[in-house]
């Protein structure tokens, strides 16, 4: 039996912060929590830090030089090699609109690579953003490729991807979006808002519709305007509103404010907020220049103030935040509890695809995904399912 116990660091349970825990770990499972090291197991000494559940990030296209985009196993695997030593230890894989063809192609690529051992986080299933979104609120999605939804191509691609979609993103206020949320609803997939300039009424139609999710929140999605002459709520606004519906806010420091940030907290509570990094390629990397999806016909981008932009400046184009960044951010920056930090890390995402029953809390009988942090929040180690995939340069050194 492979077996390890990790003490002497604060744990974040569901519920608080342990001072002191521990976790013993078997087989790649959490086999009891906080109880003392039994004789003769190796142990792990987290020297005062913190001992956290691994992050599950909901919505990431690439880090680590890759994106999911390039379409092939390598790209998936480097991408959760990169993120994994940031702690994240399951993601989504995030996809950009583009042609069906190419889409196809990074479904064939997952599938591969799911077939293959790799050392990093484990890659959950895929999460397609577009191609069904509003030019208004395209952010740096191509444009050319928009369209709206036929069931044939929604049943074409669900089953190439063999039950592997997550989640599907879509603006509610295109043709056909009511035919979407129900395909959706058939297959089990979460169906999610985004790029989209719908006002309240189309927002809260979607919700009825099966929409249960808003994407990167505050960010391509409408708020309180005014239309020739006449002011009109947002989908920020219907979002609030209803207490049923989850959002992800990408915690960068960068594309949400402070005050937006606590009051989407203070609103929705950390059981319905995930926070992600929506990273692009350059994340992980000290990359100034990059591209933002497939490396031939992507997009041009340079990184400027922590976050990847269009070289006009004229959008953000992706973050290169890592979850340990948005650890950072939403705690120390941004002043919200640490445990409920955590929350919104690793527990609520793990809700939103499928997975709370083995992932997202270190609890008996879960997956040992655990990151152990220094007292001032940066990563260490990182276990998946119990193997060490990641230890950093100052660990390496203490040993
Ligand atoms: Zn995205």
């Amino acid at each position: 039996m492979n077996t390890l116990w990790i003490g002497n660091g604060r744990l974040a349970q569901p519920d608080r912060i342990v001072n002191n825990g521990s976790l013993l770990v078997e087989d790649g499972r959490i086999a009891a929590v906080n109880e003392p090291c039994p004789a003769g197991v190796p142990s792990v000494d987290a020297a005062g830090g913190y001992i956290l559940p691994g992050f599950i990030d909901l919505h990431v296209h690439g880090g680590g030089d890759a994106d999911f985009m390039d379409a092939t196993p390598e790209a998936f695997h480097e991408v959760a090699k990169a993120h994994c030593a940031h702690g994240t230890t399951a993601l989504a894989a995030t996809t950009m609109t583009c042609a069906d063809s190419l889409l196809e192609e990074v479904i064939d690529a997952y599938l591969q690579a799911k077939t293959q051992p790799w050392s990093g986080a484990e890659i959950l299933g895929l999460h397609l953003e577009g191609p069904f979104f509003s030019a208004a609120s395209k952010g740096a999605q191509p444009v050319a490729e928009q369209r709206i939804p036929t069931r044939a191509m929604l049943e074409h691609i669900l089953t190439h991807a063999q039950g592997q979609i997550l989640r599907w993103d879509a603006a509610p206020e295109l043709e056909g979006m009511e035919m979407f949320a129900q395909v959706m609803r058939e297959h089990g997939v979460l169906c999610a808002i985004a790029h989209t300039n719908a006002d309240a009424d189309q927002a809260m139609q979607a919700f009825d519709w099966g929409f249960s999710h808003v994407t990167h929140f505050y960010n391509a999605i409408s708020t309180f305007h005014k239309k020739k002459g006449i002011v009109h709520a947002g989908v920020v606004e219907a979002t609030y509103l209803r207490d049923d519906v989850t959002i992800e806010l990408i915690s960068d420091g960068r594309h949400i404010p402070k005050e937006s940030m606590q009051l989407a907290y203070r609103i929705k509570g950390a059981d319905h907020i995930a926070l992600i990094t929506d990273a692009m390629r350059a994340s992980c990397t000290c990359a100034l220049h990059s591209i933002l999806g497939p490396r031939i016909g992507g997009v041009p981008v340079i990184v400027k103030d922590d976050v990847a932009q269009l070289t006009d400046l004229s959008s953000y184009a992706g973050s290169v935040c890592t979850m340990d960044r948005a650890l950072r951010v939403a705690h120390l920056q941004y002043g919200l509890p640490l445990q409920d930090v955590c929350r919104m890390l690793s527990l609520t995402p793990a809700r939103l695809c499928g997975c709370q029953d083995r992932k997202g809390s270190l609890e008996k009988d879960k997956d040992a995904d655990v990151v152990i942090l220094s007292p001032g929040f940066e990563v260490r180690r990182v276990y998946v399912r119990g193997v060490l995939c990641h230890a950093s340069e100052q660990t390496a050194k203490e040993q």
